[in-house]
């Protein structure tokens, strides 16, 4: 059996390149189960039905105390605000709940824990629904701003309450009640389809195209890397593969395969199989609904409705064109090597959706190999324990702070895998500042991609909530700190799918330069939850605008390329940092296809503002409005005009773009936040030259800390406008 993973790490580690370590406690973690994710409710599955009883109490006690409250104008300003404290308390008890279920619907295998997560995610998304529709607690709001006093809120509860207003407005609280019913019930059909789209696109590798292939095993072999030819059927007599195209296997033919029939032949399977025809009909489901939502609404079309609260207020806006040129480049590059790799095929001036993989697979490796760049010698540097030992750096350059690993409590983890950490202050005290999951490797119940979960935000637990509600809680065995004017301890999990490659030391997995990039990602999201303090659980960390909160990940990403960073953390197992010229080689390649993808993005963001802005067609449960094309078809056509790319995009890729049901109509936001990023990373912290205390607490201050409690444009002011 291997050992509790936070007790045993580190402790090999030799200390000479790096003063700062990733520290390990060795304290040993009761025997007494905490909870899943430590929520003492969630000590066994059932716990769900108690969390969402005991919160939607809560919740029915604070507006029973707020509805008979009268504000007139005699109201103080001290009643005025502690009203939208009680309004806020709501919200905070429905997100205690909504949060973790989201995280355990989107994060763990399917099992007992998800299935009772989502029917209380249901029962609440009920609560919120007629919260929405309760026309009393949005006459309070209406009072308040149009009491005198009003002006003299400061300037987060006054952006709190026109926030709250603004989403009964867009709930349709002015409605009659039959468009409020409406209203509600194509809500509840939105969720199901998304939730039924998720759920299929995440266990389509269960379902893969009911067809075989025969390819001869002799093409395969010495082009695929191992871990795809050990996935495959064993040969036949006659040297033939009975080739099933799963997603996994097409994806490492496509990259890997120079023979342009076989990646044709394995596309055209799954483009053409009926095998995604399901998931396909949950998402042009889902967009219909959201069409008839806006509509409903009074909005010209669902992109329109759900820009209007983002930093982009119109889906119309011109998306970035300068990186065309840089494309047209790429792509001509791609074909001269396609020349020359095919030169009897009488399409090779032309670059197929089929060829794409493999072409870019094939430049980056001439690129690697003239620049003496080899991945697996670059791997060396980057265990993830060596990664985690440069976000510590970070923290503690930055924040004065560290990460340290601690033990998992009994019953808190969802996957032995898991590590956890506490960000701590470096104060005498050792001040902690938020609790971080990471789930690092790729499982086969486990999606792919990575991403953040808020599970818990740090805003102010007023004591006011309490004297005022103590006599009716029924629940005694609440924490007596649960009101005491102090901040609640934000907590996240990260969750990645690398792959682990040292099974004895899971933390001397080596990781690519990509994976490296991606978790600095995802701990920008981390840092966003962990170091927001806000009076308002709805305005605190990542609770803003789509296209501001992904400012400071796509940020972090910067670190990941910084020479100096890098050879403070990337070292190998001789204990000699990365040399400077690898650093410099290897960030020549963050540009190789900077220009394509840049366009793919722009695509995506085209097809799901496209996709989101048209009328579904009712005739055929795949076509989306007057274009009367597939999803697939119109990223095929947005392919060729952004990129030059011919042929078509498969079916499976489309399934498993889930930021269709995330992001619906915002996926721009990743070109935004970057440029505005790029922006922040050149002026605040001078390209990295800046990398220090100072940089780090104004940083914090001014963008972690008010999470979306300042108007997102003036958070921006402070690190954009600068006469640089
Ligand atoms: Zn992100």
């Amino acid at each position: 059996m291997k050992k509790e993973i936070g007790n045993v790490l580190f402790k090999s580690i030799n200390n000479k390149n790096n003063s700062i370590r990733l520290i390990t406690s060795t304290n040993n973690s009761s025997n007494e189960n905490v909870g899943l994710l430590g929520i003492k409710e969630l000590k066994t599955p059932k716990g769900w039905e108690d969390l969402f009883h005991k919160k939607n109490e809560k919740i029915n006690e604070i507006r029973d105390h707020i509805i008979p409250i009268k504000i007139n104008q005699e109201s103080t300003i001290e009643q005025l605000k502690e009203t939208l404290y009680y309004i806020d308390g709501i919200s905070r008890e429905l997100c205690d709940l909504m949060d973790p279920a989201q995280f355990v619907m989107n994060v763990i295998p399917y099992g007992p824990h998800k299935i009772e997560s989502h029917k209380a995610f249901l029962k609440m998304s009920d609560t919120v629904n007629r919260l929405n529709a309760n026309s009393d607690l949005y006459q309070l709001l209406l009072v308040i701003r149009d009491h005198k006093h009003y002006h003299q809120l400061p300037n987060d509860h006054q952006l709190f309450l026109n926030e709250m207003i603004k989403e009964s407005e867009v709930n349709g609280i002015n409605l009659k009640p039959k468009e409020k019913y409406e209203i509600m019930k194509l809500k509840d059909e939105i969720f199901a389809q998304g939730s039924m789209f998720i759920e299929q696109s995440l266990n389509s590798y269960k379902h893969p195209p009911n067809v075989t292939l025969n390819i001869p095993y002799s093409s395969l072999v010495g082009h695929l890397p191992l871990k795809y030819l050990q996935q495959l059927p064993p040969k036949k007599p006659d040297g033939n593969v009975p080739f099933i195209p799963t997603d996994y296997l097409v994806a490492g033919i496509l990259k890997y395969i120079p023979d342009p029939n076989i990646r044709y032949s394995v596309h055209r399977l799954q483009s053409i199989s009926n095998c995604y025809d399901s998931v396909l009909n949950h998402l042009v489901q889902l967009i219909s609904k959201r069409y008839q939502l806006a509509k409903t609404l009074g909005c010209e079309n669902y992109s329109f409705y759900e820009l209007k609260n983002k930093l982009l207020k119109t889906p119309t806006q011109d998306l970035s064109k300068e990186y065309k040129e840089k494309s047209d480049e790429e792509l001509n590059k791609l074909i001269e090597i396609k020349k020359r790799m095919e030169p009897n095929n009488p399409n090779n001036d032309k670059i197929f959706s089929f060829d794409l993989p493999f072409y870019k697979n094939q430049m980056s490796k001439e690129f690697y190999k003239s620049h003496s760049l080899d991945k697996e010698e670059l791997s060396q540097y980057f265990t993830l324990e060596n990664v985690l030992n440069g976000l510590n750096i970070i923290v503690n350059k930055l924040f004065n702070s560290q990460l340290k690993i601690v033990p998992m409590n009994n019953g808190e983890s969802w996957d032995k895998s898991v590590i956890k950490f506490n960000l701590l202050r470096n104060d005498e005290n050792k001040t902690i500042l938020g609790i971080m999951y990471l789930d690092p490797w790729e499982r086969q119940d486990k999606a792919t991609g990575c991403v953040n979960h808020p599970i818990g935000l740090g805003y102010k637990k007023f004591k006011i909530l309490k004297n005022n509600l103590k006599n009716n809680l029924k629940n005694e065995d609440d924490d007596d700190d649960e009101y005491n004017d102090e901040y609640n301890l934000p907590k996240c999990s990260i969750t990645c799918s690398f792959t682990q490659n040292n099974f004895n030391e899971p933390l001397k997995s080596k990781l690519q330069h990509s994976d490296v990039e991606t978790l600095f990602h995802e701990f920008g999201h981390a840092l966003h939850t962990l170091m927001s303090r806000c009076n308002f659980q709805h305005l605190c960390g990542t609770r803003g605008p789509t296209d501001f909160i992904e400012i400071p990940s796509t940020l972090m990403e910067n670190f990941s390329w910084n020479q100096d960073l890098l050879q403070q953390f990337a070292i190998n197992s001789m204990g000699k940092p990365i040399s400077n010229e690898m650093v410099t080689n290897l960030k020549k390649t963050r540009n190789l296809f900077q220009g394509i993808e840049t366009q793919e993005q722009i695509s995506l963001a085209f097809l799901d503002l496209k996709l989101h802005t048209v009328e579904t067609d009712k005739n055929t449960s795949t076509n989306i409005g007057d274009t009367n094309m597939s999803p697939a078809q119109i990223l095929s056509t947005l392919h060729q005009q952004q990129i030059g790319i011919h042929g078509t995009v498969s079916n499976f890729f489309l399934t498993s773009f889930n930021h269709l049901f995330y992001y619906g109509a915002s996926y721009y936001s990743y070109l935004l936040a970057k440029d505005y990023s790029k922006r922040i990373w050149i002026n605040h912290f001078d390209s990295g030259k800046q990398l220090n205390l100072e940089k780090g607490q104004f940083y914090q201050q001014n963008f972690l800390k008010p999470g979306a409690s300042i108007d997102p444009s003036l958070i921006l002011n402070k690190f954009i406008n600068k006469n640089k």
